[in-house]
């Protein structure tokens, strides 16, 4: 057991359903778990909180129905899986909310839908209308049209990205693991559990094994993955185990889990857009100057830039990482990979003379970056949250 953790403080709630938990590959749909899910997430929204359901066993579902044989698919085979299982799941999901008079409403993404800004904001608009008429929005990757360059892949990543797209101020991500350990603790007998992380730090990084099992596709490298892009929009996030019926009372009730506190620091719409782009188009390679004007809340000038990679256009994200590789920040870049080589390391004073145009002065400007690594101390508020978890 760990502290209990009430939920009823949060104002909107993603819910991230694992396959292994909806679905058995003999006995199919666990329809009971489901309506006591169901039963749950009427009380949280009773007590006026939003829910958004992002739920995997598309893939889980079709292959029990179309009882394919174990063992790995080829795309077509999983995509056509996925076609079969989704109008179930959703069939599903939609019959068991009914009996709290809840209405259900499909949402299919691809990676495109969250990359392009404009998508993005139109996938935005029909979950907010949905939340907006008290519906429950139950999501997924659209798996039949996505291929392995254009995908998600996993739904831990996907269901932060639909986190901090509408605001959600918790992510709960419910799997076969109760939580994180300092190792993966069916290898290590020394692993210890970690109830509370104030801050994803290269370390707690480095506890995320690769474990994923055949029905999911995410282990804990993804779940540190999306506690990363929720956390940096000030979304805190729980993981916990969804093997027993009624979860979410479970973790209210202090069953085991893990919290992630949420970055102490408020960002724009804009800025929490550009954190969660998973596909950044370049790097920039700066120096610890650099690292530390960044941490104090300036622009990435030319001069701090050592390295310029990937071929990226003005307006795209890229990834700033400090000497040592980290990533630090993500940001729109104001130069073309190539503009941005030839200024690199260079005063912003030399730009017109190098370039032959008054550029901007900053390669990547402030207002248009997001921090990804806390190199400033905590806020006093981060603190606090920690320790009320
Ligand atoms: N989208 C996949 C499905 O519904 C699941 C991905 C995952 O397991 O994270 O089958």
């Amino acid at each position: 057991m760990t502290s209990r953790k009430p939920l009823g403080r949060y104002r909107r709630i993603v819910i991230k359903i694992g396959s292994a938990l909806l679905v058995d590959r003999k006995a199919g749909l666990k329809k009971a778990w489901l309506d006591a899910m169901c039963t749950d997430i009427s009380s949280l929204k009773a007590k006026g909180i939003d829910v958004l359901v992002v739920s995997s066993g598309a893939i889980a579902l079709g292959r029990s129905v179309l009882d394919l044989p174990s063992g790995a698919l080829k795309l077509e085979e999983s995509q056509a899986a996925a076609a079969v299982g989704q109008i179930a799941l959703a069939r599903a999901w939609s019959e068991s909310l009914s009996h709290g008079d809840i209405v259900a409403g499909q949402i299919l993404l691809t990676l495109g839908d969250t990359e392009e800004r404009r998508r993005y904001l139109n996938a935005r608009a029909t979950i907010n209308q949905l939340l907006k008429i008290g519906a429950v929005p139950i999501i997924n990757e659209n798996d039949t049209v996505a291929t392995s360059e254009i995908r998600y892949g996993d739904n831990d990543r996907l269901a932060a990205r639909v986190a901090t797209m509408t605001g959600a101020d918790l992510l709960v991500l419910l799997s076969d693991i109760d939580g994180l350990y300092t190792a993966p603790p069916h290898l290590d007998p020394k692993a210890t559990f970690l109830e509370t992380i104030s801050e994803i730090t290269p370390e707690i990084e480095a506890m995320a094994g690769g474990a994923a099992s055949e029905l999911s596709r995410g282990g804990m490298r993804t779940k540190i993955d999306a506690g990363k892009i929720a956390t940096t929009s000030g979304c805190a996030m729980i993981i916990a185990s969804g093997k027993t019926d009624s979860p979410l009372s479970a973790i209210e009730n202090g069953a085991r889990s893990s919290w992630f506190a949420p970055s102490g620091t408020p960002v724009t719409a804009r800025k929490t857009w550009i954190a969660g782009q998973l596909q950044p188009a370049g790097e920039l390679r700066v120096d610890d100057g650099a690292v530390t004007a960044l941490g104090a809340g300036k622009s990435l000038l030319p001069a701090g830039v050592r390295g310029v990679s990937g071929l990226f256009s003005r307006g795209d994200t890229v990834a700033i990482v400090g000497p040592e590789g980290r990533e630090i920040a993500r940001g729109l870049v104001s130069y073309d990979a190539e503009d941005a080589r030839r200024i690199a390391g260079r005063k912003s004073a030399e730009i017109e003379a190098i370039l032959g145009y008054p550029g901007r002065a900053a390669m990547v400007h402030r207002d248009d970056m997001v921090m990804t690594a806390q190199i400033r101390q905590k806020s006093e508020r981060q603190k606090k949250d920690a320790a009320h978890a």
